[in-house]
Parts: C-alpha cells; sequence; structure tokens
C-alpha cells in the first residue's frame, strides 16, 4: 500500500508502502490465524498491523502501530476478534503518513452490509479516481487508496455485492492482491497481470488466503494454488467460486519478489523462492568469475545467491558479516543519516573471516547504494586484501509504482552514474550486476521475451506493465492539486 501526500511523492520515496494480507474463512481461531499468518508476513511490512473478524452477527476490528507480536500476541487482544472468519494486513511505510486511519484492513458499511478490505500492491489511478469521487461528494477517511476501492464499491450501481465488488476492479488500474470480507463472504482478488502474490490455501475444512506461502506453512495449512492474475476467488457457504472478470491475458508477476521480497522459504508462482535466489547466484558466478578466497553474503538478503555464486565458482562461503537482528526497521527512517547510521547498527565484519582474504560481496540489490559504500568499507577495515561487491540483479535504474519501496531516480544510484561511476563511489575494486537475461535464465527461461516480457521488471528496463494515470495525468490542473492522497499497499 502506498500513500501520496502531494506531487513530489509521485517520484519521491516517501510515503511507500510494502504491505502483506491475509484471510481465514470459518475456523474458531480466526484471528489467532490471522496473528500467525501476518507474523510469517512480517517481512512485508513492519509498521503497522490490524485485523477485522466477523463473528457472525458483527464485525471487530483492531489496528495497531507496530509489530504483530507487540499487539496481537496478547490474549485479551485475540479473545477482542471472535468469529470463525478474519483477514488481517502488515504494511510498511518509508517515511510519514503513518497515521492509525491509515492502518488496515479498512471497514466500511455499504448498502450491501459491512465490508472489510486490505490490500498489497499500489494502485496507479488512485489519484485520479478520488479527485473524482471527491468531486461527487465522497468523503474520505484515510490517505490510503484502499479507501479508493471502498468508495468505488459504495457507490456501485450493481445490486450483488461481488458484481459491486467487480464494478470497483474495472475501474482501478496497477497492481493490487486483495482480501475482503463480507457478513457472508471472503473474498480474494489479483489484478490482470497478477503483480503481487497471493495464495490459496486450507487448514482442515478452513480456507485461507495469504500473500506467500510461508504464511500457510506457519499454521499447517496445506498448499492449494496459487489465486490466478485477474481472477476473484469467493468463499462462502456453497464453498469455493472463481470469477473472471477480465479478459484473458499472460501473467506477468513482478520479478523483485524473487530477488529481494519475498521470504525465501516461501513458493512464489510455484518457483521456491531460495533456489531462484540461489540460480541467480549461480549465473551470477557465470556473468562475473573473479579470483578471490572467499564469497561473503550481506545477510541476509545475499544469503541464498551467495551460496549459489560460490557453489557455481568453488571459491568458499563464509558468514563474513554478522547481522544483529534486534535493529528493528524503524531504526532505518526516515533520513539518509539515520538510514547510514542503521546499516552500522546492523552489520558488523567478521574479521577472522576477512582479514588477509580477497572478498567476493554478494547482495541482492543495489538501490541508493547506502549498503555497499558501508559494508565494503567494513570489509576493508577488517583487513580484506580486495572486495569485489556483485549484486543478484541488474542496476536499478527506475522507481517502483507496485507497491514496493523503491526511491525516486534522483536518489537511485544507477539511475545516476554508469559501473565505473558506481565502483568509485562505493569504492569497490570491482563491481558487477546480473544481467536481466541473467534474471530470467535463473527463473527458468532462455532469457527475456523482448516481445511479451514474462515479468514485470520495470525497476531495470523502465518498461511498466499499466497505464501510470496519476503519473503521466490527464492534463487536468485538479489532478495536481488535492493535497492528500493515496496509492494502495
Ligand atoms: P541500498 O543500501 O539503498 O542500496 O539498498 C540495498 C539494500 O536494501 C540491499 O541489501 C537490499 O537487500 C535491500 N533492499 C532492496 N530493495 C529494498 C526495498 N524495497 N525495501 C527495503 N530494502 C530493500
Amino acid at each position: 500500500m502506498t500513500f501520496w501526500i502531494d506531487d513530489e511523492d509521485l517520484d519521491g520515496d516517501t510515503l511507500r508502502e510494502e504491505c502483506g494480507v491475509f484471510g481465514v474463512y470459518d475456523c474458531a481461531d480466526s484471528a489467532a490465524l490471522a496473528t500467525l499468518g501476518l507474523h510469517a508476513l512480517q517481512h512485508r511490512g513492519q509498521e503497522a498491523a490490524g485485523i477485522v473478524s466477523f463473528d457472525g452477527e458483527r464485525f471487530h476490528a483492531d489496528r495497531h502501530l507496530g509489530l504483530v507480536g507487540d499487539h496481537f500476541s496478547k490474549p485479551s487482544v485475540i479473545a477482542g476478534l471472535p468469529g470463525r472468519r478474519a483477514i488481517g494486513h502488515v504494511r510498511y511505510s518509508t517515511a510519514g503518513g503513518m497515521a492509525l486511519r491509515n492502518v488496515q484492513p479498512l471497514f466500511a458499511e455499504l448498502s450491501s452490509g459491512g465490508f472489510s478490505v486490505c490490500h498489497n500492491g499500489n494502485l496507479t489511478n488512485a489519484r485520479t479516481l478520488r479527485r473524482d469521487l471527491v468531486e461527487q461528494g465522497a468523503i474520505f477517511q484515510s490517505t490510503s487508496d484502499t479507501e479508493v476501492i471502498l468508495h468505488l464499491v459504495a457507490k456501485s450501481g450493481r445490486v450483488q455485492f461481488i458484481e459491486k465488488f467487480i464494478d470497483a476492479l474495472r475501474q482501478i488500474e496497477g497492481a493490487y492482491s486483495l482480501v475482503a470480507m463480507t457478513n457472508k463472504k471472503l473474498v480474494g482478488a489479483r489484478d490482470p497481470l497478477g503483480i503481487r502474490p497471493l495464495v490459496l490455501g486450507q487448514l482442515e475444512d478452513s480456507w485461507i488466503l495469504a500473500s506467500e506461502t510461508c504464511a500457510l506453512d506457519i499454521i499447517g495449512a496445506t498448499y492449494v494454488r496459487d489465486v490466478e492474475n485477474g481472477e476473484v476467488v469467493v468463499i462462502d457457504e456453497a464453498g469455493l467460486h472463481s470469477h473472471r472478470p477480465f479478459p484473458p491475458q499472460r501473467s506477468r508477476p513482478c520479478i523483485f519478489e524473487y530477488i529481494y521480497f519475498a521470504r525465501p522459504d516461501s513458493v512464489v508462482g510455484g518457483h521456491s523462492v531460495y533456489d531462484v535466489r540461489k540460480k541467480m547466484g549461480a549465473e551470477l558466478a557465470r556473468e562475473h568469475a573473479i579470483e578471490a578466497d572467499v564469497v561473503i553474503p550481506v545477510p541476509d538478503s545475499g544469503v541464498p545467491a551467495a551460496v549459489g555464486y560460490a557453489q557455481a565458482s568453488d571459491i568458499p562461503f563464509e558468514l563474513g558479516i554478522i547481522r544483529n537482528h534486534y535493529v528493528g526497521r524503524t531504526f532505518i527512517e526516515p533520513t539518509q543519516q539515520i538510514r547510514q547510521l542503521g546499516v552500522r547498527l546492523k552489520h558488523s565484519a567478521n574479521r577472522s573471516q576477512v582479514a588477509g582474504k580477497r572478498v567476493v560481496l554478494i547482495d541482492d540489490s543495489l538501490v541508493r547504494g547506502t549498503t555497499s559504500v558501508k559494508i565494503v568499507q567494513m570489509m576493508r577495515d577488517a583487513g580484506a586484501s580486495a572486495v569485489h561487491l556483485l549484486l543478484a540483479s541488474p542496476p536499478i535504474t527506475h522507481p517502483d509504482f507496485y507497491g514496493i519501496d523503491t526511491p525516486d531516480r534522483s536518489k537511485l544510484m544507477a539511475a545516476n552514474h554508469d559501473i565505473e561511476g558506481m565502483r568509485r563511489l562505493i569504492g569497490a575494486d570491482g563491481l558487477g550486476f546480473l544481467s536481466i537475461d541473467g534474471i530470467y535464465r535463473a527463473m527458468g527461461h532462455a532469457g527475456r521475451d523482448a516481445a511479451h516480457p514474462q515479468y514485470t521488471d520495470h525497476c531495470f528496463t523502465g518498461e511498466y506493465p499499466t497505464p501510470l494515470t496519476d503519473r503521466d495525468g490527464d492534463g487536468a490542473p485538479g489532478n495536481r492539486q488535492l493535497s492528500l492522497l493515496a496509492g494502495a499497499g
């Protein structure tokens, strides 16, 4: 979910959100299961969490700023969320906009009854839709673009809830994996390209919806299948039904889920994230063979690729950097200065594995370059005789508009420097990136299909797969004048 406060943020690095969603239908401990599921999805959002349950008569909601376990692990909190049905959300924003009113799931009473929804992704026309809705008299309670969906459902002229919901989906653009709930149904929906993940699972007779399979594993649920791109699944007393409101098209999941975002033990789109990351490391070894004594991952995100690199290159793998797991992400916000401090707090050199050695450092990606600069210096301070930095993804040259926190182009190191320029800024003896075809090979393809790319990879190519209506505008001055607007999450 993303929040935009002013026009700058359409290209800025503030207020972007990364999110995870979870839903359970018909289980005695639905809120406790949601808590566990959200805990497994905590890597997708660490600033706030919320759960809405339905007890057969009433909806109950609890939302909290902070980690899932800080609040929802309390028995009294779970006791306040009774019922056999629940949905939940975790969210992370890089700065600002963190108000309880923005914490999901959102809830509204519609003409068809209560409706609660939570969202992972980002709508690229939320600002435009919101302007129109406000002009028609809508009053928004939050700055979240997810609220745009609530309004669109509410004002749909259709009669049945699911028709209203689909009516709303037909008006939104961008990336969305939604989990929604009414007094009768649990609903999951994925955008026509399936940019963000969403899976379906079963726990005995109960149905589960979750951003990733790791949220099924934690509660012992069985993975049934992915919700498909452009699919709406509806679960109610009669079982599960699938709706396909969009013309069929090929899916284009976000490649960055595989590179960084998803948990390594998850299976996304049929691929083990860990296996794919290892293969990215092996491809990196093929593309960048280096004479070195040791392969060192930047923990934790670089570990699987470093294992793959070490195995493919036959260079020993060692933990030359130790990560302190007790540094919360709230520590690394929001200024560059604090971010740099955060890097020092988070990582320290394991001198015994570094001193006197030629080091190949592996990380999954380079965004601003902050981590790389610090870690390379840390290796030198620990006595490395040479430091090569390799990234298991191509240079990130373009911002994301689909629910991942990446900064505007002015802050993306690769958007502003060539490889040699970056190498000098980072202070490494060598710098290399995996090619875009290397990424696709790791995913099991011969390479990127330029005519019909298999994945959403705009961060590396600048090819955005949906209209960016808010960014590109419709020429209307009002589009530039709203002071409070929201993106999806
Ligand atoms: P930077 O220090 O800005 O170059 O960021 C690179 C580091 O941040 C790498 O270690 C990545 O694992 C991690 N990273 C990449 N993408 C993201 C993201 N969207 N949110 C938070 N961290 C990220």
